[in-house]
């Protein structure tokens, strides 16, 4: 018995890395999967190189599993709906999407140009929206018939970034892109709790093509990619449960979480007036303390 046995799971990016491995480990986890890759270079240059998803979809039937190959980008409304549409004609129905997709064009803050700032925004942050919202349209409308007691429920694991949660030299577009993925995975966990949509993130960090050239890698080959998919199992399967929300980190063998805090703040006595910026000065470390 497989965690996801019957389930058919998108997962996109997957012609290298990370999604690769999330692939490899669904389809021994019983999945059907649709292996969506749009191919090109780490930059998103040269995209329209099939051969990456093809490649992943020949190891994973190889193996014995149930795979098809997706060519289309995220990033346009177009892509995302021949995407979802792949996945029922081949399938029948979607189950877990994983939008895993991405590229990296970076550049200091002062130095970034509009394109760079756009394709990597398109990606990213259009593109989750894009293909999650074609599969949320497809998930409710194959789950909504039927005894209401034995609705099955569906799951989105988003790819979010210790840059996006913290900020990272050079990463403007890139960190801009995965703190909206977060604030896009609040909402829809919010918003789709009553489908039965469980939505969460990840945030990765793995040696993969997009990241071997740091210098935290150099000589370091315990960070893999195969570090990260059980984590992206755990929050697809439905070992999750009702979790929804949450941002689960992993980085070689630690796991750990991410999560926004709002301190206790401090009040002012009303009769005192508003807050004035030279008591907001004067009062700063009570205001901020956590
Ligand atoms: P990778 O470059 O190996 O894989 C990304 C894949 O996405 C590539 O195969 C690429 O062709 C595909 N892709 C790019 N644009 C696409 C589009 N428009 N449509 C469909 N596919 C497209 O990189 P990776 O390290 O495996 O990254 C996977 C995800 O994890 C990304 O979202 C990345 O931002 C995120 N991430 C990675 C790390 C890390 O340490 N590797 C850290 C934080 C976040």
């Amino acid at each position: 018995m497989g965690l996801l046995d019957g389930k058919v799971a998108i997962i996109t990016g997957a012609g290298n890395g990370i999604g690769r491995a999330h692939a490899l480990l669904f389809a021994k986890e019983g999945a059907s999967v649709v292996v969506n890759d749009v191919g090109g270079a780490r930059d998103g240059s040269a995209a329209g190189d099939t051969s990456a998803a093809d490649a992943v979809v020949r190891e994973l039937t190889q193996a014995g599993g149930k795979a098809v190959a997706s060519h289309d980008s995220v990033a346009t409304a177009e892509g995302a709906d021949a995407l979802i549409k792949k996945a029922v004609d081949t399938f029948g129905r979607v189950d877990i999407l994983v939008n895993n997709a991405g590229i990296l064009r970076d550049k200091s803050f002062t130095k970034m140009d509009e394109a760079m700032w756009d394709s990597v925004i398109a990606v990213h942050l259009k593109g989750t929206f894009l293909v999650s919202q074609a599969f949320v349209k497809q998930a409710i409308a194959q789950n909504s018939a039927g005894d209401p007691n034995e609705r099955k429920g569906a799951r989105i694991v988003n790819t979010t970034s210790v840059s996006g949660m913290m900020g990272n030299f050079g990463q403007a577009n890139y960190a801009a892109a995965k703190a909206g993925i977060y604030g896009l995975t609040r909402t829809m966990s919010i918003e789709l709790q009553k489908h039965r949509i469980t939505v969460n993130a990840l945030a990765p960090i793995a040696k993969t093509r997009m990241t071997e050239d740091l210098p935290m890698f150099h000589g370091v080959d315990t960070m893999t990619p195969e570090h990260i998919s059980p984590a992206a199992l755990f929050l697809a399967s439905d070992l999750c449960g009702d979790r929804t929300g949450h941002v689960l980190a992993v980085a070689g063998a630690r796991l750990y979480a991410f999560k926004i805090i709002e301190t206790p703040g401090k009040f002012k006595d009303e009769a005192s007036g508003v807050w004035t910026a030279q008591e907001i000065a004067d009062n700063w470390d009570a205001i901020v303390k956590s």
